[in-house]
């Protein structure tokens, strides 16, 4: 009997690359990739927003090149800030330098009056930065970047994600900051992978290219029989050894038949925040914006712009853009002001005056950002076991329910082909 697979984003097939044993992947799109495909417009590729390769274990940097049939490009992070109108670098925390002296004194203040009080990823997000950074830079960064980025009440949301997204300089590395240019690069990607030609899909095409007889897409799995291991698919039935699911963990438990109770009052608990990216190729007149030269993404905290990070894809690969032109990526979770972000970028400087708009490409994310509320972890515990019980295995960012990326996914695939590979 086979194992299926429910999804052929990158989780999925990772699974199947590395599976020994007899297995069908449903995919309900007429695409595989999942959110690591590309779309290829005008001479341009845009991804679903920036999809960077961050990668630790070697051996899945030679996986992927093995894959593309190519070097991955080595990119040194260069991401800023867009604060007082102006460019700063990344983090916030380490670079008061480049604040007005009011601004400065208050985040310093801010850092030194910390209260002594014990941090745990537990605790609501906003206390949290309090405790971690102070008032200060709180005010100025963590609380309006996050608001824009979750869209969601910051006391309600943990901070259970933070490790490893958020750099935690010292004390005495962010009271330095205020006073010389930060040298050190913080965070875990200060440098990343890309693929040199083809976006993020060219490793999906490699992917792809292996298992394709394994893969029947424009079909959704609809129903799961736990009780006879059957799931409907496809307009017919198909029974499985086991599942290994990377549809979003809330979908997948609305299509079980005969949830038990104890099981679905926890649906409710499994929030997620939605994104909206909106791609667009820009041909220039004379040159790229000054203000985005060699800068791979800007994180953007202040209200008064509707998008919390726009990014140049670009300046990542010049694959990506045709002939006297640059692409950007922007993105927004509160959709209500997106209306005209056009005239907003030009503003900014991050589009020049007389630049010219040749695509435009909009890609709505319902699953992008897992929501660490407090029932999440007790919620995911029995969820899990119950579903373990029945032969279903969860992987991938929403399969997982979590705030995962491209190696993460690649690793969780190969690892539970491998359990399972063992077994009779
Ligand atoms: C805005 C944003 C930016 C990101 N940037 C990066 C980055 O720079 N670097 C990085 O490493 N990661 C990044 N990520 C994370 C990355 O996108 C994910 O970790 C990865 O794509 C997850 O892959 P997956 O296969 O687990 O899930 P998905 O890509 O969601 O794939 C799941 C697949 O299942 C299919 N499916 C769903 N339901 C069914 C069903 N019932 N039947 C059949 N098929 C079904 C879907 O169509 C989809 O193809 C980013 C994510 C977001 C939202």
């Amino acid at each position: 009997m086979n194992n299926i697979v429910i999804g052929a984003g990158i989780s999925g097939l990772s699974f199947g690359y590395f599976s020994k044993k007899p297995f069908i992947i449903f995919e309900k799109e007429n695409i595989v990739g999942g959110l690591c495909k590309s779309v290829k417009e005008n001479g341009f590729v845009f991804d679903y927003s920036g999809h960077f390769i961050h990668i630790k274990d070697k051996k899945i940097k030679t996986l992927i090149e093995k894959l593309i049939g190519k070097k991955l490009l080595t990119v040194k992070r260069n991401s800023a800030i867009l604060f007082n109108d102006k460019m700063m670098p990344f983090p916030f925390q380490a670079n008061l330098y480049y604040l007005n002296e009011q601004q400065k004194q208050k985040c310093i203040d801010g850092i030194k009056k910390r209260k002594n009080i014990k941090i745990s990823a537990d605790m609501p997000f906003i206390d949290w930065a309090k405790a971690m950074f102070g008032d200060g830079i709180t005010e100025y960064f963590m609380q309006p970047y996050n608001q824009k980025l979750w869209n969601y009440n910051l006391k309600k949301l943990t901070a259970a994600w933070t490790a490893p997204f958020v750099p935690k300089p010292s004390q005495e590395q962010i009271i330095k900051s205020a006073y010389s240019k930060n040298e050190q690069k913080y965070g875990y990607n200060s440098t990343f992978y890309y693929p040199p030609n083809h976006g993020c899909q060219a490793m999906i095409d490699g992917f792809y290219k292996k298992l394709k007889s394994n893969i029947i897409t424009n079909s959704k799995v609809e129903v799961i029989d736990l009780k006879n291991k059957k799931i409907y698919a496809n307009g017919k039935y198909y029974f499985y050894e086991n599942i290994i699911s990377t549809q979003p963990l809330k979908e997948l438990l609305l299509s079980i038949k005969d949830l038990p109770k104890n099981i679905s009052k926890l649906i409710k608990h499994l929030e997620c925040t939605s994104t909206r990216c909106i791609n667009l190729g820009i041909r220039y007149k004379k040159n790229p914006p000054d203000m985005i030269k060699g800068v791979h993404w800007i994180y953007i905290p202040e209200n008064k712009y509707p998008f919390y990070r726009v990014g140049i894809y670009s300046n990542v690969s010049k694959n990506l853009a045709p002939k006297n032109c640059y692409s950007l990526y922007v993105e927004m979770s509160d959709t209500t002001n997106c209306d005209n972000i056009i005239p907003v970028l030009k503003k900014t400087g991050l589009m020049n005056i007389d630049d010219e708009v040749v695509s435009i490409n909009v890609i709505d994310m319902k699953y992008a950002y897992v929501i660490f509320n407090k029932a999440r972890k007790k919620a995911l515990e029995i969820i899990f076991k119950f579903l373990k019980d029945n032969n279903i295995y969860c992987i991938g960012r929403y399969g997982n329910w979590e705030y995962s990326f491209i190696e993460k996914n690649i690793i969780d695939g190969k690892n539970l082909a491998q359990l399972l590979n063992k077994t009779k």
